[in-house]
């Protein structure tokens, strides 16, 4: 005789909105999400995320068969307007990754920036006009972006984008300095969006919305204090990115937290120091983006996930 094993589908999703937004895998229409959580409710089990979690911390044997987690990333906005009504409409609880910047410094995330930019401008512009002032600014980092080429890592690690746009996002994830990121943006930005920090408080959720989300028995995680490439930072920066979010969000909530999401969520977006920030917190999981179904009681700190939109086809796409 033979036991078929526990798996677990967590599902991911970033941006839910009603307006038109052209780019990514990442964003789903607030229609379709409707339709998807019809749909995974039909065929699996959504499970509270802190059954998964107790699971997969030993402290119980078995998962219900089919078990899904929902999981919702970057504290946007539209996850306490659209999301939380749908999941509460169906009896389902989710787990929201949060990042502290935002919050603290009334400043988008840089990540955000670049969607932003994208979401106004074609890729053409976006990539002429990037490609414009970082050669204006800073001639050496322009020279190394310009000559970059691994094709084959790119389409891994981009698989909706056109290899020019591979080349620049990897080049602004994996490469570009901080200080010099601020100014180029700041200038790419400049006469597009007009005012950007007029826009902050329907992007992100506010504290309250985040407590009342976990008051109403969401999980609240922590996603960083500021959403960079964790891999890319020193031991103490990468320890101050992930406490400092994690006091933050112990103090909104009133609740300790416990489940991390790795910015990018790439296998080499982080390494040992972030598992050893982890479990030094205390912490019982840890999701990326790699593409899967959890199987039994793996790697509590390698939790896969899959896009929404890789997982239920739309005729939009
Ligand atoms: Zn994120």
């Amino acid at each position: 005789m033979f036991t078929i094993p526990d798996i677990c589908l967590v599902v991911m999703y970033h941006y839910i909105k009603g307006s038109s937004r052209k780019y990514g895998p990442c964003w789903t229409s607030y229609e379709l999400f409707t339709d998807q959580i019809k749909y995974l409710k039909a065929s699996y089990n959504i499970i509270d995320p802190q059954v998964y979690h107790s699971y997969l911390n030993g402290e119980t044997e078995s998962l219900p068969d089919n078990s899904c987690v929902l999981t919702f990333d970057d504290g946007l906005r539209e996850h306490y307007e659209v999301v939380v009504p749908v999941l509460k409409e169906f009896g389902i609880k989710g787990i929201f990754f949060i990042n502290g910047f935002p919050l603290a410094e009334k400043s988008f995330l840089d990540v955000h920036k670049v969607h932003i930019a994208r979401n106004i401008l074609s890729d053409e512009v976006f990539i002429h006009k990037f490609e414009e002032i970082l050669r204006d600014i800073d001639i050496d980092s322009f020279n190394y972006y310009n000559d970059y080429s691994d094709p084959k890592k790119l389409e891994n690690i981009y698989r909706y984008d056109s290899r020019h746009m591979q080349k620049l996002k990897y080049f602004i994830t994996y490469r570009l300095d901080y200080s010099i990121f601020q100014i180029l943006f700041d200038k790419l930005l400049e006469g597009v969006v007009g005012n950007l920090s007029s826009h902050l408080e329907n992007y992100y959720m506010n504290s309250k919305e985040i407590k009342s989300l976990c008051d109403e028995g969401m999980t609240i995680g922590n996603h960083t204090w500021s959403h960079k490439l964790l891999s890319r930072l020193s031991t103490s920066a990468q320890k101050e990115e992930i406490t400092k979010n994690h006091c933050l969000l112990n103090d909104i909530t009133g609740k300790n937290i416990f489940a991390f999401s790795v910015p990018y969520g790439k296998t080499d977006s982080f390494n040992n120091d972030t598992t050893d920030n982890l479990v030094s917190l205390d912490y019982k999981a840890s999701y990326i983006t790699e593409r899967g179904i959890n199987v039994g009681k793996k790697d509590r700190f390698h939790i896969l996930r899959i896009d929404t939109n890789e997982l239920v086809r739309s005729k939009e796409r």
